[in-house]
C-alpha cells in the first residue's frame, strides 16, 4: 500500500471512529438504544408503607435526536380513586377478579373497583419533590402516572446528562402486582416502585400510562441502597454487595459477620444490564439458596408458614432443571443469581427475579417455570410488551410449555396443539382482537390473554409445521444471540427464522399477527386417483397431506406455499407449489386411495378440522 493511500485510509478510519464514539450504540444497521445508570438511596418506613428516596440518573442519549423533554413513569399513582386504571376497571366488560369486589346476586351482580374504595392512607403514590438536570432545576408536571419534564437544555445526540431527584412513595394496598400485605400476607411487594425513565426508541417516546398491563424499560445499570427495619428480609433484582453486614441468609458462613448497628440495615444491591429493579420484603421470610453446579445461585423467599414448606422445598430442584432447560434451548442465563420470591398476586416476571403467589396447598411450580422463562423473553430479549405482548407472553408460554411437558410430566417436550383450544374459542365467539392492538386497549381481558399467550405461543408452535422443528430450535438460539440486551421487534423474529430456514415468512408474520384471518383447508373431492384440496379460510399455509392407499401403505405429500420460495426439510414427497390466490389445488397419486388427511400433526391451527379428512368408504367426512 502506498503512503498517500495509507494516510487517506487512516484519516477515514479516524473520522469513522470519531462518529462511532459520539454515538456508540448506533450500530451499522441503524439500531440504537438509550442507556440509564441509576443510583438510588431509599429509606423505608415499614409501619406506614412509605419511603423517601434520592435518585441520581445518568442518562445517555444514543438516539440521533436532540431531546427537549423526558418522561418518567410514576406507576403507583394508578392506585388512586379516579385514576385511569380505576376508570378502565369500571368500564371493561370482564374486569380482573383480583381488582374488584362482587356483591349483589348472580342475576344482578354489583361489581366494584377496589381502587375506587381506597382511603388516603391506602392509596399508592410517587411524589417528586425536586428534579435537577446537571444541577439546574427543570420544570415538570404530573399527568396521572406520567411525569412530563421540560428540559432546561436539550440533550444532544450522544450526550450524557445527570438527573437528580428527591421523591416520596407510598405502597398501595395490594390490588395488582405490587402492594402491601398481599393475599399470602407478604408485607411489601415492591414492583414498579420508583420514578422510572420511560423508553425513547425508534418509534419515539413510550410513555404509556399505567392502565392495566405491560412494560417497557431502558437498558442500564442499577445501584440501589434500601434502608429498612432490621427484622425484614429483602429479595429482589441484583446482587447484594454487603452480605456480611446484612446476614439474613445472604452471608458467607465461612467468613465473620459484621452486622450493621441500629434499628435499620442498609442493603446495597447492584444489577447490571437490566431494564428494571424490583424487590420484596417481609419479616417472616425463609431464605433458601439452591446452588446450581453449572448455573446461577437460586434464591427462594417464602413466608415461614407450615403450609408453604413442602411445595417451596420441592420447587427448588425443579426450578434448577428449568433453568438448565432454558439455558440449553435458548441461551445461557447471564447473571449470577436468580430469586423466586413469594410476593405479588399470581406470577410476574422481573429482572433477575420473579414474584409468585401461592405454593401452599397447591403447587405453583408451573407458574415459576413460566416466569423464569420470561427472563429470556423480556429480561434478555426485551420486546416492547405494550405493543407486541404476543412476543414475550407467547414465546414464554411456548418454551415453558415444552419445559413443563419434559420436566414435570415426563413427556418428550415436543411442540403440541394442546393449547390451541382457547384460540378456537375466541374465534368461534367472534371476540378475537388483532394482535397489533396496544395491550391496554383490547376490548376484553380475554381477548388480550388468548391473543398474547395462546396465539403468541401458537406463532412458534405452528412455525414448527411451517419450517420444521430443527429450524425453530435454531431460530430461538439465533434470536438470543443476535438480540440479547436489545429491544427486538416482530420483524426480527421473522428475519431470524428466515435466515435459519432459507424460507420467506413475511406472509406468516402478516397474516398471523396483523390480521384476524383464520386457517381452514379442506379435502374438496377425490376422483379416482385425483385429489382436490381447497382453501376456505383467508390465511394460506403450506400443506402436509397424508394419503393412505387401498393396499394399506401411506405416503405423505408436501405442497409448498409459493410465497415461501421453498419448503421445510421433510421426508415427504414434495410436489408442485400452491399459490395463495388459487382457491383449489389438484394432484394425482399412483395407487387407489383409501384415505386423505390434511396435516396429521394437527399443528396447523385449522379452525375446522371436520373437512380435513376424506375416507373412501364413507366418502367425505363432514360435520
Ligand atoms: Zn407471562
Amino acid at each position: 500500500m502506498k503512503k498517500v493511500l495509507l494516510v487517506a485510509f487512516s484519516l477515514s478510519l479516524m473520522i469513522s471512529c470519531a462518529q462511532n464514539s459520539k454515538n456508540s450504540n448506533v450500530s451499522s444497521n441503524g439500531y440504537w438504544q438509550q442507556h440509564v445508570d441509576y443510583t438510588m438511596d431509599v429509606d423505608v418506613d415499614v409501619e406506614k408503607f412509605q419511603y423517601k428516596g434520592t435518585q441520581k440518573l445518568v442518562y445517555t442519549n444514543n438516539s440521533p435526536d436532540a431531546l427537549t423533554n423526558v418522561y418518567y413513569h410514576l406507576y403507583y399513582n394508578a392506585f388512586q380513586p379516579g385514576s385511569e386504571m380505576d376508570a378502565r376497571l369500571q368500564s371493561i366488560a370482564d374486569p380482573d377478579g383480583r381488582m374488584i369486589t362482587r356483591h349483589g346476586t348472580k342475576e344482578a351482580p354489583i361489581v366494584k373497583s377496589r381502587i375506587a374504595a381506597l382511603k388516603p392512607n391506602e392509596i399508592g403514590y410517587l411524589k417528586v419533590n425536586s428534579l435537577k438536570q446537571n444541577g439546574k432545576d427543570v420544570s415538570y408536571e404530573v399527568a396521572g402516572t406520567i411525569l412530563e419534564v421540560k428540559l432546561a437544555e436539550p440533550i444532544q445526540p450522544g450526550a450524557k446528562v445527570t438527573f437528580e431527584m428527591n421523591f416520596d412513595g407510598q405502597l398501595p394496598a395490594h390490588i395488582r402486582r405490587s402492594g402491601r400485605n398481599s393475599r399470602d400476607d407478604i408485607a411489601m411487594s415492591m414492583a414498579q416502585w420508583y420514578p422510572k425513565m420511560a423508553e425513547y426508541d425508534f418509534e419515539g417516546w413510550q410513555a404509556h400510562p399505567y392502565i392495566a398491563r405491560e412494560f417497557q424499560g431502558v437498558w442500564g445499570n442499577y445501584d440501589v441502597t434500601l434502608r429498612i427495619d432490621k427484622n425484614y428480609t429483602i429479595g429482589g433484582t441484583g446482587n447484594l454487595q454487603n452480605p456480611q453486614e446484612i446476614g439474613h441468609g445472604y452471608e458467607d458462613a465461612s467468613k465473620p459477620l459484621n452486622i450493621q448497628e441500629g434499628e435499620k440495615l442498609a442493603w446495597h444491591f447492584k444489577a447490571e444490564r437490566v431494564h428494571d429493579f424490583t424487590w420484596a420484603a417481609d419479616d417472616e421470610y425463609i431464605h433458601d439458596i439452591y446452588k446450581m453446579e453449572n448455573g446461577p445461585d437460586l434464591h427462594f423467599f417464602y413466608k415461614d408458614r407450615e403450609v408453604n414448606k413442602a411445595n417451596w422445598t420441592k420447587n427448588q430442584a425443579l426450578t434448577a432443571k428449568a433453568m438448565e432447560y432454558f439455558s440449553e434451548n435458548v441461551g445461557p442465563y447471564p447473571w449470577k443469581q436468580y430469586s423466586v420470591i413469594q410476593a405479588g398476586d399470581g406470577g410476574m416476571e422481573y429482572a433477575m427475579c420473579t414474584f409468585v403467589a401461592g405454593g401452599g396447598k397447591r403447587s405453583n411450580v408451573g407458574t415459576i417455570f413460566h416466569e423464569l422463562a420470561h427472563t429470556w423473553f423480556q429480561h434478555i430479549l426485551a420486546n416492547n410488551e405494550s405493543k407486541h405482548s404476543w412476543m414475550d407472553e407467547g414465546f414464554t408460554s411456548y418454551i415453558s410449555g415444552l419445559a413443563s411437558s419434559k420436566i414435570l410430566r415426563g413427556g418428550e417436550g415436543k411442540p403440541s396443539a394442546r393449547s390451541y383450544r382457547g384460540y378456537f374459542y375466541v374465534v368461534k365467539e367472534g371476540i378475537e382482537e388483532n394482535l397489533t392492538t396496544h395491550a391496554d386497549r383490547f376490548d376484553r381481558n380475554t381477548a388480550f390473554s388468548v391473543g398474547s399467550y395462546t396465539k403468541g405461543s401458537m406463532f412458534m408452535t405452528q412455525l414448527n409445521y411451517i419450517i420444521g422443528e430443527e429450524n425453530v430450535q435454531k431460530t430461538l438460539k439465533k434470536y438470543y444471540k443476535d438480540f440479547s440486551f436489545k429491544h427486538p421487534v416482530p420483524n426480527d423474529i421473522k428475519r431470524t427464522a428466515e435466515k435459519v430456514s432459507g424460507l420467506q415468512l413475511d406472509w406468516y408474520l402478516n397474516e398471523w399477527t396483523q390480521t384476524l384471518h383464520t386457517i381452514d383447508y379442506g379435502v374438496k373431492s377425490v376422483n379416482g386417483k385425483e385429489i382436490t384440496l381447497e382453501r376456505i379460510g383467508k390465511m394460506p399455509m403450506p400443506m402436509d397431506v397424508t394419503v393412505t392407499y387401498a393396499d394399506g401403505s401411506t405416503e405423505v405429500f408436501n405442497i409448498p406455499l409459493r410465497m415461501m420460495r421453498g419448503n421445510k426439510p421433510t421426508d415427504a414427497t414434495v410436489i408442485k407449489d400452491w399459490t395463495w390466490a388459487h382457491p383449489t389445488y389438484s394432484f394425482s397419486v399412483s395407487k387407489d386411495i383409501k384415505k386423505v388427511e390434511i396435516d396429521s400433526s394437527q399443528l396447523m391451527a385449522d379452525i375446522d378440522r371436520g373437512n380435513n379428512v376424506f375416507e373412501a368408504l364413507n366418502k367425505k367426512i363432514k360435520n
